[in-house]
């Protein structure tokens, strides 16, 4: 067994941020097993990608390579990177956990008598693979065992994209054999999300709310807080989802991704679908009424108290400090 090969997806023709993310995952582990650090495109026509990918300071890029690769589809996925392990035997193969990968890496893992360690947020010696349970309130280590490549996938936000150096890398082609009856299902155009007006990720300032608001009546109350400060206003999912507030301003893993100086959460109560959107903030403040909410657990300053009294207060301070 040897290598550590990181699968990076497609987004529209370029390799999305979950996948460079996963990369340095892939770099963490790297140092930790001193094996060889590979990365893997897969598709049709996949030039452009193995370029981009070539430019990380990665041994070598293969490009698995076939017509039937063209559009997704897991047995296709599944079929291709099989006859790819069969014949490089890597002792890793990581992936971002997108929503791609849990529909075919499980399969994948099971047909090589394995299984995927999925949503992996850190990594340490041994390595061991630190994965969240009971919505990120315990955590808990997996060690792989056996002879067959261990199979992780790797959780948006846990690893910074940025960690991953540059240099170049050798590209080499790998022709994948698919029968086209193999395949159970038929693509269908991809989902396109709306086109985003807001943009979360580049914002300095956000602040975000959750169900601890009550109503949507009682936005008003966290609008004219963001409006003090100069920052964005952002969600949970289920406020978008109630239609309190666009899509486009929901945090976490089915909605942006966010980065900012300062993520001041009010009445969210720290779901890991959330956490994974925003936890990568410079500076996280959480105000919520229950002390034993997890979104305490990634905060740096945390107010225990009732948002109704807390909020109008930090207001008038913040307009006060600004004169
Ligand atoms: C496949 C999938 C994808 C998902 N994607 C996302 C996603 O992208 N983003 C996302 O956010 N969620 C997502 N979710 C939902 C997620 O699991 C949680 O349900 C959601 O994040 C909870 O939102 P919340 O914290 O606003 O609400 P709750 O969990 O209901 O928390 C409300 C919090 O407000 C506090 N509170 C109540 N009243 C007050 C008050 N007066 N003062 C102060 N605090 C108060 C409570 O103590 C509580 O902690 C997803 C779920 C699934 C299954």
């Amino acid at each position: 067994m040897s290598g550590i090969w990181v699968v990076l997806e497609d987004r529209d023709g370029r390799i999305g941020r979950a996948s460079w993310e996963a990369l340095s995952a892939g770099k963490r582990l790297a140092e930790l097993t001193g094996k060889s650090l590979n990365a893997i495109v897969i598709g049709h026509n996949t030039a452009g990608l193995a370029e981009e990918a070539a430019t990380m300071a990665v041994a070598e890029v293969a490009r698995i390579e076939h017509s039937l690769l063209e559009h997704y589809t897991a047995d296709a996925y599944t079929i291709a990177l099989d006859q790819f392990i069969q014949a490089k035997q890597p002792g890793y193969v990581v992936f971002p956990h997108t929503y791609q990968v849990r529909d075919f890496a499980p399969a994948l893992a099971a047909r090589m008598n394995e299984v995927l360690i999925s949503d992996v947020v850190a990594i340490g010696e041994g390595p061991v693979f630190t994965r969240q349970l009971m919505q990120g309130r315990l955590t808990g280590n997996y060690r792989h065992h056996g002879a067959g490549p261990c199979f992780i996938s790797i959780q948006a936000g846990a690893f910074r994209a940025d960690a991953v150096a540059t240099d170049n890398a050798a590209v080499t082609q790998f022709e994948a054999m698919i029968d086209p009856d193999a395949i159970r299902t038929r693509p269908g155009a991809p989902f396109r999300g709306s086109a985003q007006t807001v943009d979360l990720a580049s914002a300095p300032l956000i602040v975000s709310v959750g169900r601890g608001i009550r109503e949507a009546d009682n936005l008003q109350l966290v609008q004219d807080l963001a409006d003090a400060l100069g920052a964005e206003l952002a969600a949970s999912r289920p406020i978008c989802d109630n239609g309190w507030l666009p899509m486009e301003r929901q945090v976490g893993s089915s909605g942006q991704t966010v980065a900012p100086k300062l993520y001041l959460a009010v009445g969210i109560s720290g779901a890991i679908q959330h956490l994974v959107g925003m936890k990568g903030s410079q500076c996280i403040v959480a105000i919520n009424k229950d002390p034993e909410a997890p979104i305490f657990e990634v905060a740096d300053y945390g107010i225990v108290g009732d948002l109704f009294e807390v909020v109008p207060a930090l207001t008038e301070a913040v307009k006060a400090a600004k004169g």
